[in-house]
């Protein structure tokens, strides 16, 4: 038999959606302390947000009219026309988080407008609400939730620990704190203090104040707009990266979201620069008109449908490539020029190899300023030389990787790859499972920059490879490629990746002696690209060290 269920029962099956544990109910009514206006919040809570939570805000408080009704149901002050929904700019609008606490509750709300005399208090006891009575309060409100899921025993069942459910609730404060560094936020557990915000904090105050200098301290700022979006806030160094994603955090609007595609965006900018096993450190605010974004798909709003999602990938992976590649130039580039010069004893004989290298320097029409750095090549695979600010250290093979890479993809990305012709073709041998696939390997490998073509059932010919890998093997660089062809993989990806190894083949060794054109060579084209400071697999190319950090080191300073 089908009957209607009682409203009481529909508030408590309804509650289950938005009120999933303490935690929760935080997020619910620090959202509505920041939509009215609050500039000082208080959360207390007790055994994990399971005996108390108490929110205390001094915002604008709720007159006595709408008390009467803010335990109902779809009663919100936010939007009142169905065309509201596609411009909201407040964190709540569904009307439904009060009516859904206090249904699996006992909740009291105390309210007080500014220029009132008193106040007025509403209790609603799992889901029985008793009428405003005038009471003392300061200006604001507070809202305490005894209880929670006292009537609604399968709930209460799945509750963790005290100790999970208040992480829970500490990881919503923060996210808040974050988000809004003018407020000040406050957490208390059993009457002891969590954390303490200012008010009319920085969010670089907020963030250094949640994780400390060592976070801090390796932020590269963002700001500004890409493609209509507004961009604030930090995307951590490459040397922060972790193989959790606790410490990225993104904002919408003012809104903590989880977002599949903006993530993604963000390790596709930082695959230049950092491991891919590592995931970066963010803390990103996007704000964009309202009707661009759906909030209502998710009942906690944790998740968000942007109406072109492709335009807001676009703008996040714009503005991180062009953030990180600001923040990981090497050091290169710190000396003018004119300071260059040869040490006159040094550490090891620079000589320029005679044999081997067709050409003196690495990149052929780059051979410039007839001065150099002091600087010495050590263990045959770093150079050392002196910066304005001090001293670096160059890894060989990762700066001319990085450097290779960026060249090539430079010509690959704005309309092909300028080809060398080989004076005498090489040819690969294919293994008997792809010599089906010759044809198709051919266009991969002449669309990467290896024009390739059938020579016979099962081997290619190459005629020609990239000019910037002209010093290369070319055979190497061939069988490299088929290789990967062989393993699988297509599509824009692939191809990337192929460029990757690519460069990885034809750049110098550790081991390879260079000599001064050479390393100089190296120097003055890293001054030229983007992300010279990491390699493509995310090492470093360039260790430096400052004066200070030198007297430092030598304890110069302070003795
Ligand atoms: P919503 O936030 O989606 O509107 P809620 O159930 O969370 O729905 O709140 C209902 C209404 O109660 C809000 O629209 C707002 O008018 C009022 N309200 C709730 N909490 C506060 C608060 N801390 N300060 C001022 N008004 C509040
Ligand atoms: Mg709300």
């Amino acid at each position: 038999m089908i009957q209607i269920l009682p409203n009481e029962l529909i508030d408590r099956i309804a509650a289950g959606e938005v009120v999933e544990r303490p935690a929760a109910v935080v997020k619910e009514l620090v959202e509505n302390a920041l939509d009215a206006g609050s500039t000082r919040i208080e959360v207390h809570l007790e055994t994990g947000g399971k005996r108390l939570i108490k929110v205390t805000d001094n915002g604008q408080g709720i007159d006595l009219d709408d008390l009467k009704i803010v335990f109902l149901r779809h009663s919100t002050s936010k939007i009142s026309r169905l065309e509201d929904l596609e411009h909201i700019a407040s964190l709540g609008f569904r009307g439904e988080a009060l009516a859904s606490i206090g249904a699996v509750s006992v909740t009291r709300l105390t309210s007080r407008l500014g220029d009132a005399a008193e106040g007025y208090a509403t209790e609603n006891h799992g889901g029985r609400v008793s009428a405003p009575k005038p009471t003392g309060c300061p200006p604001g409100t507070t809202v305490e939730v005894r209880n929670l899921f006292y009537n609604v025993p399968p709930r209460l069942k799945f509750l963790k620990t005290d100790a999970t459910e208040l992480s829970h609730c500490v990881a919503c404060v923060t996210r808040f704190a974050l988000a809004y560094p003018e407020t000040a936020i406050s957490l208390f557990h059993n009457a002891k203090t969590v954390f303490k915000t200012h008010a009319r904090a920085s969010e670089l105050d907020r963030i250094a104040g949640f994780f400390g200098e060592e976070v801090s301290g390796k932020l590269i700022p963002v700001e500004g707009e890409e493609l209509g979006i507004t961009f604030k806030g930090y995307l951590g160094k490459p040397e922060l990266g972790r193989r959790d994603l606790r410490k990225s955090y993104l904002f919408l609007n003012g809104r903590y979201i989880k977002d599949r595609a903006v993530h993604a965006a963000l390790r596709r900018a930082y695959r230049e620069v950092m491991p891919e096993k590592l995931q970066p450190v963010y803390f990103l605010n996007l704000i964009m008109p309202p009707d661009w974004v759906d909030v209502n798909v998710h009942p906690t709003k944790i998740e968000v449908r942007f109406l072109d999602g492709a335009r807001v990938f676009s703008a996040v992976y714009k503005t991180a490539r062009t953030a990180l590649a600001g923040g990981e130039r090497a050091h290169v580039a710190a000396v003018p020029s004119s300071d260059y010069s040869f040490p006159s004893q040094p550490m090891q004989p620079l000589v320029r190899e005679q044999q081997g290298l067709a050409e003196p320097t690495l990149f052929a029409g780059e051979r410039e300023v007839p001065s150099s750095k002091p600087f010495v090549q050590v263990h045959k695979t770093y150079a050392v030389f002196e910066t304005d600010e001090g001293m670096a250290i160059v890894d060989q093979h990762a700066l001319h990787e990085r450097i290779l890479y960026e060249k090539l993809r430079g010509e690959y990305e704005t309309g092909g790859i300028q080809l060398q012709q080989l004076l005498v073709p090489v040819t690969v041998d294919l293994e008997a499972s792809l010599a089906a696939k010759i044809e198709e390997i051919c266009v991969d490998m002449t669309h990467v920059g290896l024009r390739a073509e059938p020579f016979g059932p099962s081997t290619v010919k190459i005629s020609a490879v990239p000019a910037v890998l002209r010093r290369a093997d070319p055979h190497g660089l061939a069988r490299e490629v088929v290789d990967r062809l062989g393993s699988g993989g297509k599509g824009e990806e692939a191809y990337q990746s192929l460029l990757h190894r690519m460069a990885c083949r034809a750049a110098v060794k550790a081991g390879d002696r260079l000599g001064v054109e050479e390393l100089k060579s190296l120097l003055v084209a890293a001054e030229k690209i983007e992300f010279s400071g990491r390699c493509p697999h995310g090492r470093p190319t360039t260790v430096a060290f400052t004066r200070a950090e030198l007297e430092e080191l030598f304890k110069r300073r302070g003795f």
